[in-house]
């Protein structure tokens, strides 16, 4: 069990910056995503925590104490990767048995502690078959199998389900979750997939270009995207983001977009600029045949019991979420209105979202 306090940690690789001062706090038995599109930096921060990387500056304290510079076989930090590595010559048993056996640990114990493990991931009945045959799937929960029986303080993983197919993937991921729910261990888990963050993780952090964004539960993240960025990397399809030229003022509960006074979230802070953004979540839009805002439907995806309605608006395109019932013909004309207690306000100049009565406790980076 461990607590992992990052405390603006930087890496960098010659003149090039990997990771630019992150700070975070991993809580004790915490699900803990790090996600973000590729070359954010969301690897090296891993293996910065693991101690496979040293950091250029800045603190990792795990369970209070400082480890930025401890070798990793002094963290106590098991370490699963995509491509797991097994022992082909031997047995599950023995390739589960190996950290164990290596560390000296006694033949008693290492066999109560195998059970265990087997039961735990439900692999019992392959304990003494070769590894050679085994699937995808059961070989991962060997390589599971094999950083568990450890015991350490926290595991590390770097896109586990990446070499998996899709339908097997989720599975997997449900497998991952439930058998963290029964160990508690913290874990740090990274992903591009802002899906499966949002699925398995109790928090998640979200990078780009080596800066944290946000952090925070998904929910939260969800509801309140601390950026622009944020914004469209969560959600599918993303959040609806409409370019204006206005006025956005600490105390207002208003913005007037072209003809439209739109209702928002009252603000706590004025923007930099009269360049603004609205944000809106695509289920948070209802058509009509009057509404706030005119818009032509472009195109209709059926997906069941909702469609995905794409318009077009003086302010640019964007995707509303409707029941499949909803009638949309393309090329006619609808009346959009807005969730007011849903909507974001953005500062058009600096991406950040403005802060305001609903989004008032969120954790930018
Ligand atoms: P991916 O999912 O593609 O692995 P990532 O978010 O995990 O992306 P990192 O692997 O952390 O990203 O890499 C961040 C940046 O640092 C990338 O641009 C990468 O090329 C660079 N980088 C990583 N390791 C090194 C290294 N040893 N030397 C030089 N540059 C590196």
């Amino acid at each position: 069990m461990a607590e992992i306090v990052i405390r603006n940690l930087r890496k960098e690789f010659g003149a090039f910056t990997a990771v630019q001062g992150s700070s975070f706090t991993i809580a004790d038995g915490e699900f803990f995503m790090l996600l973000g599109p590729s070359g954010c930096g969301k690897t090296t921060t891993l293996r910065m925590i693991a101690g496979l990387e040293i950091p250029t500056s800045g603190e990792i304290l795990i369970d209070g104490e400082e480890v930025s510079r401890r070798p990793a076989s002094q963290r106590d930090i098991a370490m699963v990767f995509q491509m797991f590595a097994l022992y082909p010559h031997l047995n599950v048993r023995k390739n589960i048995a190996y950290p164990l056996v290596s560390q000296g640990v006694a033949k008693t114990e290492v066999a109560s502690r195998v059970a265990e493990v087997a039961r735990i991931l439900r692999i019992e009945h392959l304990l003494d078959k070769g590894v050679g045959g085994l699937s995808g799937g059961d070989r991962q929960r060997v390589a599971l199998g094999r950083a568990i029986v450890r015991r350490p303080k926290a595991f590390m993983m770097d896109e586990p389900l990446g070499a998996l197919d899709a339908e097997f993937r989720e599975t997997m991921a449900e497998e991952l979750r439930a058998l963290h729910d029964r160990m508690g261990a913290t874990t740090v888990y990274v992903t591009h997939d802002q899906l499966e963050a949002m699925q398995m993780g109790d928090k998640i952090v979200v990078m780009n270009h080596g800066v944290v964004e946000q952090f925070g539960k998904p929910q939260e993240i969800y509801d309140h995207p601390a950026t622009l960025f944020v914004a469209d990397f969560i959600g599918s399809p993303s959040m609806n983001t409409l370019r204006f030229e206005g006025v956005a003022q600490a105390g207002a509960t208003d913005v007037t977009l072209g003809a439209a006074r739109i209702s928002v979230p009252q603000l706590q802070e004025t923007a930099s600029t009269q360049s603004l953004v609205l944000g809106v979540r695509p289920e948070h839009i209802t058509l009509g045949e009057t509404g706030d805002l005119p818009a032509q439907v472009l195109a209709t995806e059926y997906l069941g019991t909702t469609q995905i309605i794409t318009l077009e608006t003086a302010f640019g395109p964007l995707k509303a979420r409707a029941p499949s019932g909803q009638p949309a013909r393309v090329g006619e004309t609808l009346g959009l209105s807005f969730t007011a207690p849903k909507l974001t306000l953005f500062d058009g100049a600096t991406g950040r979202a403005l802060r305001s009565a609903a989004n008032a406790g969120v954790h930018h980076g």
